[in-house]
C-alpha cells in the first residue's frame, strides 16, 4: 500500500450527488479496495501507477484549507464527508484529518452527512453530537463476512459496522444504512433489514451499476471465489430484475418498520 502526504488547494467542493450540497474528501484513494467502488475514476487525477485500492494520498493541509474556504462564507448546505473515499479508512487513526475537519465545521455548524464502512467513526461521537444536523451512514452490502471479504477485502467486518451503527444511534446521532450496491445472489435483503432494526433512522438502497468500469473487477472476483454464481449474477443485471428488487426493498422496509428515503436505480 502506497501512502503519500499531499497538499491540496481546495477541500470543500460543490456536490453533484443527490442529498448533499458539498463534498469533502480528506483522502484520495481508499484502502478498503471494494470491487464495486464507483470512485475508481479518481485515479485519473493522480500520478499513481498503483491500482485503485493500493494507494492513499493524505490531504495533510485539509483543515487549514477548509478554514480559509469557510472565511469566504459559502452558502449553507449539507456537506457529505466521503463521496469518493472513506473518511474513516485506516490512515485516519494516525492522521486525524477527518477529526480536524469536523472541529472546523462545528464552528460553522454546517449540516453534515458521513458515509463510511468504518467503526472508527465512534471516536468522533463527542464532536458529531454537537452538530445541529448530523447523520452517519454505514454501507451494508451483505452480512456474510465471507462474501464481504471477497468484495470489500479491507473494509471493517459487518459485525463491527452493525455494532458501530448501534453505538452512534444510541449516542443520539441520526443514523442510516446505505444498502448497496445490491449484489445479485449475495445481498440478502431480508437478513440485512432485520439486523438494521433499532439501529437506524432511515435507509437508502442502490442497484449495482455494472457499467461504470467495475464489471471486470466484479467478474474477476466471481470467477475466483464464486464461479458457480457468475452466470446467475450476470443474467440479473437488467431492468426487470431491478424493478423486482426495488419492490422487495419497499415491501421489506414496511415489514421491518424502516423508513426508506431513496432507492437509487442505475
Ligand atoms: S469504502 Fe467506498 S470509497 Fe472506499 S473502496 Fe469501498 S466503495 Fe470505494
Amino acid at each position: 500500500m502506497k501512502i503519500c502526504e499531499i497538499q491540496c488547494k481546495t477541500v470543500l467542493i460543490k456536490s453533484k450527488l443527490p442529498e448533499s450540497d458539498y463534498c469533502i474528501n480528506p483522502y484520495v484513494g481508499c484502502m478498503h479496495s471494494c470491487a464495486y467502488c464507483y470512485a475508481r475514476f479518481m485515479r485519473r487525477f493522480t500520478n499513481h501507477p498503483e491500482k485503485w485500492g493500493e494507494f492513499v494520498d493524505i490531504k495533510i493541509n485539509a483543515a487549514e484549507v477548509l478554514k480559509k474556504q469557510l472565511t469566504h462564507k459559502p452558502k449553507r448546505g449539507v456537506i457529505l464527508l466521503g463521496s469518493v473515499t472513506d473518511a474513516y479508512q485506516p490512515p485516519e487513526r494516525k492522521y486525524g484529518i477527518t477529526r480536524d475537519i469536523l472541529k472546523i465545521l462545528l464552528r460553522y455548524d454546517f449540516p453534515i452527512s458521513i458515509l463510511t464502512k468504518s467503526d472508527l467513526v465512534i471516536r468522533d461521537v463527542d464532536l458529531l453530537r454537537q452538530f445541529s444536523a448530523c447523520e452517519v451512514g454505514f454501507t451494508i452490502t451483505t452480512l456474510d463476512e465471507k462474501v464481504a471479504r471477497s468484495f470489500e477485502p479491507h473494509a471493517p467486518s459487518l459485525d463491527k459496522r452493525l455494532k458501530a451503527l448501534k453505538v452512534v444511534h444510541e449516542a443520539g446521532i441520526k443514523t442510516y444504512a446505505f444498502v448497496g450496491p445490491i449484489l445479485p445472489g449475495f445481498t440478502d435483503l431480508h437478513t440485512i433489514f432485520s439486523a438494521l432494526q433499532d439501529k437506524v433512522d432511515f435507509i437508502m438502497a442502490e442497484s449495482l451499476n455494472a457499467k461504470c468500469g467495475n464489471w471486470e473487477n466484479l467478474k474477476e472476483i466471481l470467477e475466483r471465489d464464486f464461479p458457480s454464481s457468475l452466470l446467475f449474477f450476470q443474467s440479473r443485471l437488467n431492468k426487470e430484475y431491478w424493478a423486482k428488487v426495488e419492490s422487495e426493498v419497499r415491501q421489506l422496509s414496511e415489514e421491518f418498520g424502516l423508513s426508506l428515503k431513496n432507492f437509487y436505480k442505475h
